[in-house]
């Protein structure tokens, strides 16, 4: 509500929320794209207050109930809706379809907060920009107001359908196939670990419209907006996940699922590159989610050393314990800092997949090994589910496989350095 009220003020009085806090020291604007000069790591005062928000909500909301949802598996949507109302989510709905319009990295300060409650709850709530974002980049007018309108009237959930059992860095491979028939898509076949996949009030698909084996990869796909309620689609059970278990983690079958041409994204053979596309503008929330994990496994141990005495002292007077919490604190800050140049970028309307996997990668890998460097430095009680760290330790390891694996983020890297390298 907070949010909301500031917003609508905001935009009252014709204030819009500046889309960078990296450039909030002297800004002017060039075409569409809001231009920084110089340098600065200053929060506008909304951003602030975005941030303060949410890690409000999250110690106050997520965090007392985060350990009951990890044993029960349970989907938190007490606390999206309470999310919903407060503006937590779907920031990255344009204001003409109800939502706010918030730039990439504003939607980052937030996850990066809600991530420090539970990343489970945190990926439950990014999947609805993940499902969304395809609708955002691609959709036109009539399916903006009719999809994305409609999650900022009512807590609605959507998901990104593309994985499938045979087919998850290989998206190219994917066998999922839509006919078409007169004014209608007829689709068949099976995706896998799809999140929100039970929850969700409608899918973005990735389907082979073009059979032939020779036909380009970026032309042989398309992407539609399925409706979850449409006959033949069909949630499989909800997957027991080492991490993040209160995220709901599913296959989806099509069986002639008729969608209408309608429901068809931008046009026949774009569907790839919209699916792709639609990354670099969510990998650095993913990051950034993955940076409020480690922040808070940081957080954890750093309270812990500071009680916990071994041999006379505090364990954080040992230096081998110092220097652990150091290194946890170096990364922690380089993560963020990676995160936010990808958002920073792509707000300017910049490419920034380079950018976007070097966060992502990153902000992954810093993730596992500052948890994995919490549970050593709570010694036994780490390895314990009474004690937070070793929830952080599961639910760490899903940022290094969704979104595109540690090892795809590394390829497509070298990718574009060795293409930097050989203009
Ligand atoms: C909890 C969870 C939630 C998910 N949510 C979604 C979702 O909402 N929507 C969705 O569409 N998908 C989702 N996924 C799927 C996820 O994106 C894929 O699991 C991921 O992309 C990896 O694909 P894969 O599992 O098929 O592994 P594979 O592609 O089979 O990879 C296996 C291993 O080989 C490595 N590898 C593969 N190819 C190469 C290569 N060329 N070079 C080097 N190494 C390689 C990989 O890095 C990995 O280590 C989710 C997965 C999980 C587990």
């Amino acid at each position: 509500m907070l949010l909301n009220k500031i917003l609508r003020v905001g935009a009252r009085s014709g204030v819009r929320l500046q889309s960078s806090g990296a450039a909030a020291a002297s800004v002017k604007t060039s075409g569409d794209h809001t231009v920084a000069n110089g340098f600065s790591f200053e929060l506008t005062d909304q951003q602030r207050e975005f941030q303060q928000l949410a890690r409000k909500f999250a110690c106050e909301e997520i965090i007392p109930q985060a350990a009951d949802y990890d044993k029960s598996g349970e989907y938190p949507m007490p606390i999206i809706k309470k999310a919903w109302e407060l503006g937590l989510m779907n920031s990255h709905i344009a204001e003409d379809y109800g939502g706010m319009g918030l730039s990439i990295f504003d939607s980052c300060l937030i996850t990066e907060e809600l991530a420090y409650g539970c990343t489970g709850v945190q990926t439950a709530i990014e999947a609805n920009s993940l499902g969304q974002m395809p609708v955002i980049i691609a959709g036109n007018d009539a399916q903006k107001k009719k999809y994305l309108g409609r999650m900022t009237e009512e807590p609605l959930m959507c998901a990104y359908c593309v994985t499938e059992p045979g087919a998850g860095s290989d998206v190219a491979s994917v066998k999922t196939r839509a006919v078409r028939k007169g004014d209608e898509y007829v689709v068949n076949g099976q995706k896998m670990w799809i999140t929100n996949g039970g929850k969700a009030n409608w899918y973005f698909l990735l389907a082979r419209t073009d059979p032939d084996p020779k036909c380009p990869t970026n032309k042989a796909f398309t992407g539609f907006i399925v409706d979850a309620d449409t006959p033949g689609v069909q949630a499989g059970r909800k997957e027991m996940n080492m991490g993040q278990r209160c995220s709901d983690t599913r296959g989806i079958t099509f069986e002639d699922v008729r969608i209408p041409k309608e429901n068809v994204l931008l046009g026949e053979g774009a569907g790839f590159k919209i699916a792709m596309g639609a990354f670099d503008k969510t990998r650095p929330p993913v990051a950034a989610g993955a940076t409020g994990l480690a922040q808070r496994a940081l957080d954890e141990a750093t309270a812990y050393a500071l009680e916990r005495k071994t041999f006379g002292k505090l364990i954080a007077e040992h230096q081998a314990i110092s220097f652990l919490l150091a290194e946890m604190a170096m990364k922690v800050e380089l993560a963020r800092m990676a995160y936010q140049r990808a958002a920073w970028e792509v707000d300017r309307g910049r490419r920034n997949t380079y950018y976007a996997s070097i966060a992502k990668a990153f902000a992954g890998d810093i993730a596992n090994q500052v948890a994995s460097d919490a549970v050593q430095i709570f010694g036994g009680n780490g390895f314990n589910s009474d004690y937070p760290v070793e929830k952080l330790m599961r639910d760490a390891k899903i940022y290094q496989i969704y979104e595109g694996t540690a090892q795809i983020q590394r390829l497509i890297i070298s990718r574009e350095h060795l293409a930097k390298a050989k203009k």
